[in-house]
């Protein structure tokens, strides 16, 4: 049995934060806002397997208004539902998303950002895949207010 997931995030963009994507650190001059670490590829990735695996979104997993997930790890949350997810028999075949950022630049992280997605999933670098586009200096994202974060995941099970 095959199941696909949709998942979707938006942050804004602050000053004195750092700015995380995929779990990875990347060097630049804002970050962004948010309750957690504020890591908008990474929740787009959880909203994505939560999806595939009938099991609602990360809001109703790590409410926002729990004093319990200030700043926390992102990483660490997926990891959480990953392994329910896995518990419940699912593998991960192949996660494709895209971060929508003005700046940084992204290419020379997005191979890290790509192996930090493995090592939470599990899964074999080469199921992973990660693109990074600019909003073209219009919008939220082209203007640098916000970045966002797009993921697709195929999950299967054996039944
Ligand atoms: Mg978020």
């Amino acid at each position: 049995m095959f199941r696909v997931g949709l998942g979707h995030d938006t942050h804004r963009t602050i000053e004195g934060r750092p700015l995380i994507l995929g779990g990875v650190t990347i060097p630049s001059d804002s970050g962004l806002d948010g309750h957690s670490d504020a890591d908008v590829l990474l929740h787009a990735i959880t909203d994505a397997i939560l999806g595939a695996a009938g099991l609602g979104d990360i809001g109703e997993w790590f409410p926002d208004t729990s004093a319990e997930f200030a700043g926390a790890d992102s990483g660490e949350l997926l990891s959480r539902v990953m392994a329910e997810v896995a518990g419940q028999g699912w593998a991960v075949v192949n996660l494709d998303c895209t971060i929508f950022a003005e700046r940084p630049k992204l290419s020379q992280h997005k191979q890290a950002i790509e192996l930090k997605i493995a090592a939470l999933l599990k899964v074999d670098p080469a199921a992973i895949n990660v693109k990074a586009k600019t909003g073209e200096r219009v919008g939220p994202v082209g203007r640098g207010e916000a970045m966002e974060a797009q993921a697709v995941v195929l999950l299967s099970k054996e039944t």
